[in-house]
């Protein structure tokens, strides 16, 4: 965090930064200069993007909170987890059209990311630190 990032500096070109930040990260960067994302998570967004071939959606709207998020908004999401890997800046929940969850699950589950999981309409990514390289997947469970 904290990392000085300018706009000229901003080089993954699949990703617009309102698509991966929400309004309160944009808000940290444009106001403070204070970039929120993990670097090397934006950097493996972009692999995911460029191996699965299609348009990799995070935010769908401007404001979005599927990428980076503040505690604060961390809070106001209902069953959120008190800790999240998005309030850390590692995290995105990516989905892509043309492609089903499990499908999406199984494309990304071995290219890097330590901690996968699947929803029902999304895919949970991030970069969590992980002991002894175990890293944390989970299926959407059937009923
Ligand atoms: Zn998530």
């Amino acid at each position: 965090m904290n990392r000085l990032l300018t706009l000229f500096d901003y080089r993954w070109p699949n990703f617009e930064p309102w698509e991966v930040l929400s309004s309160d990260g944009m808000r940290a960067w444009i106001d403070k200069g204070m970039f929120v994302l993990n670097l090397d998570a934006l950097n493996l967004l972009q692999r995911t993007r460029d191996l699965v071939g299609y348009p990799v959606h995070v935010n769908g709207y401007l404001g979005g909170k599927r990428g980076y998020r503040s505690s604060r908004e961390n809070s106001m999401i209902r069953n959120s987890a008190e800790f999240s890997r998005h309030v850390a800046g590692d995290a995105f929940d990516i989905s892509v059209s043309e492609m089903s969850t499990s499908d999406l699950f199984d494309a990304v589950t071995d290219i890097g990311w330590t901690g996968v999981k699947e929803y029902s309409n999304w895919v949970h990514v991030d970069l969590r630190p992980v002991p002894f390289g175990n890293v944390y997947r989970e299926r959407l469970k059937d009923g």
